[in-house]
């Protein structure tokens, strides 16, 4: 027995000693692809869009493939350097954010003071963010002129320049350049942000305090960073658009009205409001008499009155509800007052008959509506919404060309 217990010691002694060190190593190997785990997604993103289009305003002397091998390693060594500065990138959502987050990876990575960070909005460049520069240099607001101006220049020609790169330019990009010059400092480097090889904005930052290896390519691979973000940003943003407006009016549609709506009932009970709920009459027969697309062309009439109707700046919209049903949230003032204002609306329309050009008679475009309120009614939207919708039908009932917005009374007309 003895024996036996002496073996069992040494055999453990044994296996400690050599798989000691194996797990040590597999604990390693295993926190290491933690890390790039987390990075691994945008890292992937960014090869994939690298390697789809080697257009990306990369110094043009040099071969595209080893430009491009050159910037996926100075981009892998950035994400693993530092990856407090990538994971900011992940976290912004709007573009003035994201103009921050550039700024303070270009600080944290290449040791500079100041900068500004411009975005391209059509042939403009407007800017989004600065850093390390004091107040009364405040650019807020401010846009430039692609192509011109450093900046805009930069950002046009999709090239990294340095302030010695302007002196070899010649006369007639130097004037370009020169002539719409704003700031009243230089700055070491302007970066332009490319996504595809399309100039996305540009970032410019100066006061560098050392320098730093590979500045050139670290820029580059940091603005293209943001590219990307910017791309996503903007395209999100455009998806959110399409999800929340009708094609043909350009209204809100219902999904949103219901967001807004919901935004609005939170606070009820500090601003009142009423659901205007309209429906255009006898739209089946403009259809049949001129047509789907006239009658399409009188939605948009009629969308458009309704924009005007409402004071989107004191949080009141109007939406597309349906076919030929129109909702506006508006806020309620007294009875007497806001049934002036709705009564005006069907009357304004009602006034004079819409001419839709195809040469046959002007088109009567008159509506039928009901208004509930809230919280004085309803405290829920589909419970207003369909109490509105009761009075709309009574107002079709009563002949239609009229507004209700009592239970009990009349149609007004
Ligand atoms: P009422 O006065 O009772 O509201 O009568 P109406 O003819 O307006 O109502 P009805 O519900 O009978 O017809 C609505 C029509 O609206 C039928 C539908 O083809 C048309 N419509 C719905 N959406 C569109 C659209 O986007 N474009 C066009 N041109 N017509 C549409
Ligand atoms: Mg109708
Ligand atoms: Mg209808």
């Amino acid at each position: 027995m003895m024996l036996v217990g002496t073996e069992l010691g040494i055999w453990s002694l044994v296996a400690a000693a050599v798989l000691g060190p194996i797990v040590a190593v597999l604990f390693a190997i295993r926190e290491r692809h933690r890390l790039v785990g987390r990075l691994g997604n945008l890292e992937d993103v960014l090869r994939r869009l690298r390697t789809a289009d080697p257009t990306t305003g990369f110094d043009e002397r040099e071969e595209n493939s080893l430009a491009l091998s050159r910037e996926r390693l100075v981009l892998t060594n950035l994400l693993d350097r530092f990856p407090e500065v990538t994971q900011k990138f992940v976290n912004v959502e709007t573009l003035e954010a994201l103009g921050a987050c550039v700024l303070s990876a270009f600080e944290r990575v290449l040791d500079c003071e100041y900068g500004v960070a411009f975005v391209r909005e059509g042939e403009d460049l407007r800017l989004l963010a600065q850093s390390g520069l004091p107040e009364h240099e405040a650019y807020s607001g401010m846009t430039l002129p692609l192509g011109h101006g450093r900046v805009g220049y930069s950002a046009a020609k999709c090239l990294i320049l340095r302030p010695g790169d302007f002196a070899t330019l010649d006369e007639a990009h130097h004037q370009q350049v020169e002539n719409t010059r704003k700031f009243e400092r230089d700055f070491d480097f302007y970066v332009p942000m490319v996504h595809r090889g399309r100039s996305i904005g540009c970032i410019a930052v100066g006061g560098m305090k050392k320098i730093v290896q590979k500045a050139h390519s670290v820029s580059m691979a940091l603005a293209n960073l943001g590219a990307l973000v910017t791309v996503n940003i903007q395209r999100a943003a455009e998806i959110r658009a399409l999800s929340e407006t009708d094609p043909l009016t350009r209204l809100s549609n219902r999904r949103h009205a219901y967001a807004q709506l919901e935004q609005r009932l939170r606070h009820r009970r500090t601003s009142p409001f009423a659901i205007f709920l309209f429906d255009i009459d006898h739209f089946k027969k403009t259809n049949d008499e001129h047509g789907h697309a006239v009658g399409d062309a009188v939605l948009v009439h009629v969308a458009n009155q309704a924009r005007e109707f409402v004071r989107k700046e004191d949080g009141e919209f109007a939406c597309r509800f349906g076919g030929e049903e129109f909702l506006c949230v508006i806020n309620s003032e007294d009875l007497p007052s806001l049934t002036a204002r709705v009564e005006a609306f069907r009357e304004h329309l009602a006034s004079r008959a819409w001419d839709a050009g195809d040469g046959k008679a002007p088109i009567m475009v008159t509506v039928s509506g009901g208004v509930a309120f809230c919280p004085a009614e309803e405290e829920e939207a589909d419970s207003l919404i369909r109490l509105a919708d009761d009075r709309l039908y009574t107002a079709k009932e009563s002949g239609r060309n009229r507004l209700c917005l009592e239970s009990q009374r009349e149609p007004q007309r």
